[in-house]
């Protein structure tokens, strides 16, 4: 089953989520024309659908490969990254500086969100560029940027990111790699770092790594460790001293090689430190904050895919009867339940990822409060748009009954490929520490009070709505006065109510918004059941949470350890 983009939901969500009319508005933003954003929306899908989507299952079945001379795709993935690159695709809203379009990057993510569907493991390689792009164009030397930013805007070579290491996982602190001065202004970088993502492979002619390591005496954990740009091929032609040791066997995403990457085997690897000593944590999270909206979008993403092909699945299986005829399973309850669920969960998520995209284009031209909220939304996008790709992958499996169980229908691989992502770019147990330790503490929570005034005011006429903005209000400051053991145990049920309560809003304005609309009426009658079935049944769902939310970490410490082992 192929990939058949979403246009028509994109087109609605970029006029009454993100209200794009607004931020064409902004000089920076001029060329961001109505035409020109339903023309991107349209080629994006085409292209995804085209060109990435056919190598889905080849990604899948084969997947990258090791070998001693580097990592290499399978046949088609070289020419189809090259496709993309051909189109512009990756310049949309890069720097205009350096090669860019200088687009607002919630037209971005439309892209992204395609090239997700139509093949979640290729697409990795075109979501971490941007983030080394971001993290340059904040941190870098004016020397770094002119020589490293317009071959990573292009997409001519990628971009990796490097913080994992044996002993230093979700803890980045405890990180062990090394870097020396070497007294001309570069850096000798000496370690190993696993699980890179896209490490290796055959794509592009350069990898423009930026690795996290520590300098000699550097102070220990976070605040000891400084980031680099270590190039695989160096300026002069010649190969940089670090390779690719083995990838790994992995539950999915076979196409995106993870790679144990060794640096400075001979003591010669290259680094340029970006931004200053011992801030690295700051320049990587730069680049994290961006890769965490977009890992968010990835659970949006596969969970189209995987809805689109149960969809497709329930209109054509024969099983039990209705009214005295053969029935097709899309006609039982219960199965529209999951189809009904699958999309309202999907177009929820959706919504959150692409306002958080918005706010941070209102970010980027000098609107304060709306870059603080994209801050306090960003680990909800993660961890909520994730922990949907997982539900509705596996309801899309449940949908096809044994056959989604095998592999043959496809459906097995949405449910595999979705599993990394509440996982990799921060756990989503650290999105909700992140949450509750940093993000609604900011501007001693008066982020977090508007966004919460903002909803009660938009959102009046949705009792249930307005139930769970009210317990999302006490419990935010209920956790804010709590000590952070207590903060931390109610942490995961307040991220899930926090992001239900926003999705839930942004899935109303749509609703408001379909009093004008006079488009596809198919469409227009999914988006009403889809976002009353959220509003109705997904939102008092998570109200349910509020007494965990409320708990303190007492029942979890309750017992000793021993005791979980008993
Ligand atoms: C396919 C794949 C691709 C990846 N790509 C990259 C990449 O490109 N670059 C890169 O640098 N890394 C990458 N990673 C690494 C990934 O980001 C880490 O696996 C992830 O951050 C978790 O670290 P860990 O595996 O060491 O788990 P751990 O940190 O050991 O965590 C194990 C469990 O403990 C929980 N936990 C740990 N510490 C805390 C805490 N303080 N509070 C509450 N809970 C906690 C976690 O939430 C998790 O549930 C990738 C991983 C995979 C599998």
């Amino acid at each position: 089953m192929t990939y058949s983009p979403p246009v028509e939901e994109q087109r609605f969500l970029l006029r009454h989520v993100v209200r794009i009319d607004e931020l064409a508005g902004h000089n920076l933003f001029a060329e961001a024309t109505p035409d020109l954003v339903d023309a991107i929306v349209a080629g994006a899908g085409d292209f995804a659908a085209g060109i990435f989507a056919p190598l889905n299952r080849t990604g899948d079945a084969i997947g990258a490969k090791w070998t001693p001379d580097g990592v290499i795709l399978p046949t088609g993935f070289r020419e189809a990254y090259r496709a993309y690159v051909e189109g512009g695709w990756n310049t949309l809203a890069g720097p205009a500086d350096f090669g860019g379009q200088g687009l607002p990057l919630s037209l971005a993510t439309v892209v992204m969100e395609d090239l997700g569907s139509a093949n979640m493991g290729f697409s990795l390689v075109m979501m971490l560029s941007p983030g080394a792009v971001e993290s340059l164009i904040h941190h870098g030397s004016p020397e770094l940027q002119e020589a490293w930013l317009p071959k990573l805007v292009t997409g001519e070579w990628t971009g990796t990111m490097n913080l994992t290491e044996p002993q230093a996982g979700s803890d980045v602190g405890a990180l062990k790699t090394r870097a020396e001065p070497t007294g001309d202004g570069s850096y000798r970088i000496k370690g190993q770092k696993i699980f890179i993502t896209f490490g290796d492979h055959d794509l592009t002619d350069n990898i423009v790594h930026l690795v996290l390591a520590r300098l000699p005496d550097a102070p220990r954990s976070t605040k000891g460790i400084s980031l680099f740009l270590v190039p695989k091929m160096l300026p002069d032609g010649q190969a940089n001293d670090l390779r690719c040791v083995s990838i790994e066997h992995k539950l999915g995403i076979h196409a995106a090689p993870t790679c144990v990457m060794s640096y400075g085997d001979g003591d010669e690897c290259v680094g340029w430190l970006i931004g200053e000593e011992n801030k690295g944590m700051a320049a990587m999270f730069t680049m994290m904050n961006n890769a965490r909206l977009y890992v968010g979008l990835q659970g949006v993403s596969i969970a189209e895919r995987a809805m689109q092909q149960a969809i497709a699945y329930a209109r054509e299986r024969v099983q039990g009867s209705r009214e005295g005829r053969p029935a097709r399973i899309v006609e039982h309850p219960d199965v529209r339940r999951m189809l009904l669920r699958m999309k309202a969960l999907t177009q929820a998520a959706r919504a959150l990822a692409y306002y958080t995209s918005g706010q941070i284009d209102r970010g980027n031209v000098g609107d304060e409060a709306a870059k603080t909220r994209a801050d306090l939304l960003t680990p909800l996008v993660k961890a909520y748009g994730t922990d949907v790709g997982v539900e509705v992958t596996s309801l899309a499996l449940q949908v096809h009954g044994g056959m989604g169980y095998v592999e043959e229908t496809g459906a097995a691989q949405h449910y595999r490929d979705a599993r990394i992502s509440p996982i990799y770019e921060g756990t989503n147990g650290i999105q909700a520490a992140d949450l509750v330790g940093r993000k609604i503490g900011l501007e001693g929570g008066e982020v977090l009070a508007r966004l919460i005034a903002q909803m009660r005011a938009e959102a009046g006429d949705e009792t249930r709505l307005m139930y769970l903005v009210n317990d999302c209000e006490a419990a935010g400051w209920s956790i804010l006065g709590a000590g952070m053991d207590d903060r931390l145990a109610a942490s995961y049920a307040f991220l899930a109510m926090l992001a239900t309560a926003v999705s839930g809003w942004l899935m109303a304005r749509q609703l408001a918004a379909l009093d004008g609309y006079d488009g596809n009426p198919a469409f227009a009658q999914m988006k009403r059941a889809a976002a009353r079935y959220y509003l109705d049944q997904i939102v008092p769902e998570t109200q349910g949470k509020f007494a965990a939310a409320m708990a303190t970490a007492d029942i979890l410490y309750s017992v000793p350890e021993e005791a979980f082992a008993a």
